[in-house]
């Protein structure tokens, strides 16, 4: 008697990520049941072991695992694209944007966001934020999954808006108390919220941003309730300045002297990081986050993702911001990836299609410690699935025998726009192409409203006078 399961998909050109590579399987097949996956494996087993509520036939369609995107800010896709081509982004590009974005604002570029990443199939978002329930309940609402982190600092309200290049910031205790209990709230409320699609870390900014006490307070908080740590690290030329000014050390030894560095330290990006510098911290077991495209945006630098990588630490992608980026979309982050890196090194061995797919999936649950439920296709595993429509025209021909180009085209051909359908335990939320958990026009229509009203917001800020865009804009150029 076949086994009874609610969806089966049949016929797939089946990539699982399991094991060491990327788990080729011709004619695969996936049965999902009660949200889990209940067996993997070709098409002619799993059609005579299981009867399904749903049958898909995957004919002409690449199925794998759901994309992780490890570190993102959703609310700013309501102002893409405001922020690049320019030097001290944070300062000169974002800072009027940040001191003027309300809760409204916010929201409406974190259900863009959401649904931007669906349609490219990510299925798991690692989002970063000021705390409040409605930005979390997005990501319960639209059925993905989400690992959110609160942000905690101890700047002063106005953010960097008032302060001089070159200057220490001021810290408050005031401000990072205020901080810190909000984002214990929301940790509280929602850690394993949403049946356990919604998990949470603690999100101490940046160690330039938080005195060395509240650093380890919030170290320990985190361990108390057995969460990761996720905070910006050695993320440019500024922080590293703060750093020596306030610390006489550099990042990497602050964290290494102050006993931050473990395997509880999710370290997003790493920008100024030496490669001795990025050896120490992955030999600690502390996992990157790598943000390919932002990072190049802003600083125009390839993080030391490989020696990370190399010195054994796991590192996972992250699309980061869309106010330069300028988009959320982990299939642009794999092709960066793959490039910037045989750039910076020359050597076009580097950073292989298959290795990135895998940062863009089970390396990247790695990184935030969800490895057990999700990144790859396995019995007993969460049903976070995608399918990509390899009859487009830029994925066309798919070739077998005697070479196999199904990983190289979907890395440096996919767009993220071949994705036609996307699963998160057990449910679609993309099917054949429509958007099922959101009213994908209305989102569209709030977004651009409310990033038409940020814009008038920032318009009369004297910050923004002098910003790079508006120049570019009087010499024709925008
Ligand atoms: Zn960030």
């Amino acid at each position: 008697m076949p086994e009874p399961v609610q969806t089966l998909v049949l016929h797939a050109h089946l990539l699982t990520m399991a094991g060491d590579g990327v788990g080729y399987m011709a004619d695969g097949a996936v049965a999902v049941r009660n949200g889990v996956i209940a067996a993997v494996g070709p098409t002619d087993d799993l059609a005579s072991r299981f009867v399904a509520d749903e049958v898909i036939d995957a004919t002409n369609r690449a199925l794998l695992p759901g994309l992780v995107d490890v570190h993102m800010h959703t609310p700013w896709a309501v102002v893409r694209g405001v922020a690049q081509d320019v030097a001290n982004w944070m300062q000169k590009g974002l800072a009027p944007y940040s001191r003027h974005m309300g809760d409204e604002h916010a929201l409406a570029g974190t259900r863009l966001n959401v649904l931007e990443g669906i349609r490219a199939g990510t299925t798991t978002f690692g989002d970063y934020d000021y705390p409040q329930d409605a930005w979390a309940q997005v990501f319960a609402d639209y059925g993905v999954r989400a690992c959110l982190t609160p942000t905690i600092n101890a700047m002063p309200d106005g953010g960097m808006a008032g302060w001089k290049l070159g200057d220490l910031y001021p810290l408050d205790e005031a401000v990072y108390r205020r901080k810190r209990d909000a984002a214990l709230a929301l940790v509280d409320n929602w850690q394993g919220a949403a049946d356990g699609r919604i998990t949470t870390m603690l999100g101490p900014q940046g160690p330039d941003m938080l005195t060395t006490e509240q650093l380890l307070e919030v170290k320990r908080l985190a361990q108390a309730r057995g969460l990761r740590i996720h905070m910006h690290t050695a993320q440019g030329d500024r922080e590293i300045e703060q750093m020596e000014k306030r610390f006489g050390l550099r990042t990497p030894a602050y964290l290494a002297e102050i006993g931050y560095l473990d395997e509880q330290l999710l370290a997003v990006h790493l920008t100024e990081a030496t490669d001795e510098e990025a050896e120490l911290i992955a030999h600690s077991g502390a996992s990157m986050a790598l943000c390919s495209g932002s990072i190049g945006i802003i600083d125009g630098i390839v993080p030391p993702a490989k020696v990370f990588r190399d010195a054994g630490g796991a590192v996972g992608l992250g699309s980061d911001q869309a106010a330069g980026n300028n988009c959320n979309n982990i299939f642009n982050e794999m092709k960066l990836t793959a490039l910037f890196n045989k750039i910076k090194y020359r050597d076009p061995t580097v950073m292989p299609a298959g290795e990135v797919l895998r940062m863009a999936t089970i390396e990247g649950a790695r990184a935030i410690g969800l490895d057990d439920r999700i990144g790859s296709l396995e019995a007993g595993k969460q049903a976070d699935l995608i399918l990509a429509d390899l009859t487009a025209l830029n994925l066309t021909p798919v070739l077998q025998d005697p070479i196999r180009t199904l990983v190289p085209n979907l890395v440096y051909a996919g767009t993220g726009h071949e994705v036609t359908d996307v699963m998160v335990a057990g449910r679609f939320l993309l099917r054949n192409g429509v958007i099922l958990t959101a009213d994908e026009q209305a989102v569209q229509a709030a977004a651009q409203a409310q990033g038409e009203a940020l814009s008038r917001l920032v318009a009369d800020d004297p910050v923004h006078k002098e910003m790079a865009l508006l120049e570019a804009m009087e010499r024709g150029m925008l």
